[in-house]
């Protein structure tokens, strides 16, 4: 196993311009394992209730995503996540979370999965993310993401977990909203002195913005004339990025910003549909395909 990721599996009610989807599979762990899956080995550490259909559990271990370190509590109703997007899809609006049998979840790893190299801390509760970066033996990289919920429901513990991170990875309002700045810079400078030496801004429609000591790199998001349901885009973006850097096992700041490229690229497909009905069809000719055009996209040379 090369990843491991803890984080919601959810069921999804969303809703956009462009359609509605009622209770259908969700989470950030979910879209994220299934993303990187695409590059690298991973593991789940997530709770779901018995109302979890086995159909999910076996399209994740058919893109041998290992659910080992999924518990399933008899009784327990899954993590449920209502949420709305407007013509502004950058911005989702939380209707409702139910944290359900997540409330209760104490994390225990799977003794395999704790000389994990790559952990990813993903959307979820700071004080289950922080159980188990500390069950894990030394990865080479550990990188995380939350959201406006938790830096407004636990910011203590999110600040406390900061500092063990060295890849951060958060929308812009977030980024905005932790650091208390307008200006992105202001903010990744503040950023930094709580832990992480590598900051990714997600900026949905805009693309993402890397600040790495005093360099920032910019890419593009892929410009889509149709767009379904953004919901988990910033999952998937991180499990490309994540995926594509275990799989090159390339740290490297030239290497960070082609992770970054194939991150752009999997959340672009996602948002193409509900759930995650494109991403668990894609093919790998269709990556490295839009990957390409993404290079097309932002080359340019001096006259
Ligand atoms: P995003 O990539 O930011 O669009 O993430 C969307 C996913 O985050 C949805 O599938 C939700 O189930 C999940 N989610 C929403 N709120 C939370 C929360 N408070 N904690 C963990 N996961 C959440």
């Amino acid at each position: 196993m090369d990843i491991l990721v803890v984080g919601s599996v959810a069921f999804d009610s969303v809703e956009t311009p462009f359609g509605k989807a009622e209770e259908v599979l969700g989470g950030s762990a979910t879209y994220f394992s299934v993303a990187a899956s695409y590059f690298a080995k991973l593991g789940i550490v997530a709770v779901v209730g018995d109302d979890f259909p086995e159909e999910h559990v076996k399209m994740l271990n058919y893109r041998n995503i290992s659910t080992d370190g999924l518990q399933t509590v008899e009784g327990g109703k899954t993590f449920r996540w209502k949420g709305r997007y407007d013509f502004d899809l950058n911005v989702a609006h939380t209707l409702d979370t139910q944290l359900n049998v997540f409330s209760d979840f104490k994390p225990e790893l799977p003794e395999e999965y704790r000389d994990v190299e790559y952990l990813f801390l993903a959307n979820i509760d700071p004080e289950l993310q922080m159980e188990v970066l500390n069950q894990v033996k030394g990865p080479r990289l550990i990188a995380c993401d939350t959201m406006n919920f938790w830096i407004e429901g636990k910011q203590d513990k999110l600040r406390e977990l900061l500092k063990g991170v060295e890849l951060f990875v958060i929308n812009e309002g977030e980024a905005r909203e932790l650091a208390g700045e307008a200006s992105l810079i202001k903010a990744a400078r503040k950023i930094f002195e709580m832990g992480p030496k590598t900051l990714i801004v997600k900026r949905g429609e805009y693309g993402a913005l890397m600040f790495s000591g005093d360099h920032i790199f910019s890419a593009p998001a892929y410009p889509l004339e149709d767009i379904f349901d953004p919901t988990g885009a910033g999952d998937c973006f991180a499990g490309g990025l994540m995926g594509y850097l275990a799989k090159t096992g390339d740290l490297s700041d030239a290497n960070v910003r082609k992770a970054i490229i194939y991150g752009s690229t999997m959340a672009s497909f996602n948002v193409e549909a509900f759930s995650l009905e494109r991403l668990k069809r894609l093919t790998v000719s269709e990556i490295d395909e839009r990957y390409a055009e993404f290079k097309r996209l932002t080359h340019f040379e001096d006259v």
